[in-house]
């Protein structure tokens, strides 16, 4: 399978509300519509009546999943709901979230965003007290140790929080509570709003104005909050370890009208442009972004730099992926299908092309290559992040290490792989300036440095590969 971007791919998003006396399910489809560039494979929302549960999930857009039938069976004020794109375990609907089972205390369903490195070690548990797994998603080991722990679920929640490593951002339901959860480190967002008097937890802002909510609390590592008939309330779950959120919700996971740590995300892009252009300046005519994501570091790029911002390329939104053999040849093809330039912009002008990332560098040749084709006499590449060296292990797919063009190139080296006249990145110094941060984030993917132990992580992730790979041909 070629894909026609070169990105790395979201890991999910996730609502939980309560909506007294309303249809919760309804409110909570309409948020997750805004979360759907966190995953697009599958999704997924269930409710609770009076005790009685009702779920419906398929693949696909949530607007294919979803219509006025299917919603009306999803009654009662308290639903949770999952986008997902698939890291951990096959993309099939077997996988599809929520997941939902009947316990002796009813119904109890779990969402989840990111991805657990000790997977493979809490399934072996689980398997030798007997308990039966039906897929390979990480998500039900969870649902089991929650289902088959003792005390209230705040406290089965807590016992989780403090077997599980790696990353879970949860939106949990009850038959009268709804619960979301964030892992000690913070690598995933999660947020709580507020609107009339109900209250809604997502992964991003974003949610909250499809139904009139604001934000009333950004969820801190290793808290529990609980939703029901008393508001909101908020309790420390686990003690947080060092902070790490995930850098890459920054530079092009959230949508740009999120916020994360009281800034707006589009803003800290133009930052991140703003500090490429002080690190990294270039003499040229024009600044071009990789549209969409590109679009606000280019901004900040060129304010910075004093060069006029144009758009040069333009993108067809309606090209997925392709599965197509990866040749050059049809890699040219498919970034043909996505991306078309603006010659009259172009002609005669030496361009900076602004990205917010490279991954595995399949895009930016042919993409230096149309804006040469159309006339651009210089191209020079800037990239709003460092160089992406390392795989993530915690839900990001971020492709393996070989495949990863810095695991193995050096700047000078993709530089003349991708034909551009230049080519720079940020530096992580001048990354963490524009996030205006000493620390607290995950950089993992830049520097190979994991927010684990690292030598029992290694071996975590090397056997929960292995095991995926042996039990689920996967
Ligand atoms: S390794 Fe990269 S993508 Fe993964 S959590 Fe860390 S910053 Fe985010």
């Amino acid at each position: 399978m070629y894909q026609t971007d070169d990105q790395p791919k979201e890991e999910c998003g996730v609502i939980g509300i309560h909506a007294p006396g309303r249809d919760a399910a309804r409110l909570g489809f309409f948020a997750l519509y805004t979360l759907q560039h966190r995953g697009q494979e599958a999704a997924g929302i269930a409710s609770v009546d009076d005790g009685v549960a009702h779920i419906h999930k398929g693949q696909g857009l949530v607007s294919a999943v979803f219509n006025e039938d299917n919603l009306s069976t999803l009654k009662g004020d308290f639903a949770i709901g999952h986008t997902r794109y698939s890291t951990t375990g096959s993309s099939g609907l077997r996988n599809a979230q929520p997941y939902m089972i009947e316990t002796i205390d009813g119904p109890f369903g779990l969402a989840h965003n990111g991805n657990l490195v000790n997977a493979n070690i809490l399934r072996r548990q689980l398997l030798e007290r007997g308990v039966g797994l039906q897929t390979s998603s990480d998500t039900e080991v969870m649902v089991h140790l929650l289902t088959a722990g003792s005390g209230d679920w705040t406290n089965r929640i807590k016992t989780l929080m403090a077997q599980a490593e790696g990353a879970f951002a949860l939106t949990i339901l009850t038959s009268n509570a709804v619960y979301g959860v964030r892992d000690p480190w913070g690598f995933r967002p999660l947020v709580v709003g507020q609107f009339d008097d109900g209250y809604l937890l997502a992964s991003e802002t974003c949610a909250f104005s499809a139904i009139g909510a604001e934000l009333v609390h950004e969820v801190q590592p290793g808290e529990i909050v609980r939703l029901d008939d008393a508001g909101y309330h908020v309790e420390q779950g686990a003690v947080p370890k060092q902070k790490a959120f995930c850098t890459f919700e920054e530079i092009y996971f959230s949508r740009p009208d999120s916020i994360h740590h009281g800034k707006l995300v589009h803003s800290t892009r133009q930052n991140l442009g703003r500090e490429l252009a002080r690190e990294a300046p270039v003499d040229a005519d024009l600044v071009v972004p990789v549209p969409d994501s590109g679009t606000p570091h280019a901004v900040g790029f060129a304010q910075e730099a004093g060069i006029p911002y144009t758009e040069g390329l333009i993108k067809n939104r309606y090209v997925g992926r392709t599965f197509i053999e990866p040749t050059q040849r049809l890699r040219e093809t498919g970034v043909r299908m996505k991306f078309n330039p603006l010659g009259d912009n172009l002609r005669g002008k030496r361009v900076v092309m602004v990205d917010d990332s490279i991954v595995r560098g399949t895009t930016s040749g042919p993409l230096v290559q149309m804006l040469r084709d159309a006339g651009a006499t210089e191209v020079h590449v800037r990239v709003a992040c460092p160089a992406i060296t390392d795989p993530c292990y915690m839900g990001v797919d971020m492709a393996s290490r070989e495949d990863l063009i810095a695991g193995h190139k050096s700047i000078p080296e993709i530089c003349e792989h991708i034909g551009a006249d230049s080519l720079a990145f940020l530096s992580i110094d001048a990354m963490m300036r524009g996030l205006d941060a000493d620390d607290g984030f995950c950089n993992a993917c830049f520097t190979g440095v994991y927010p684990f132990e690292s030598e029992r992580f290694v071996q975590l992730t090397l056997n929960s590969k292995e095991q995926f790979a042996n039990v689920w041909g996967d």
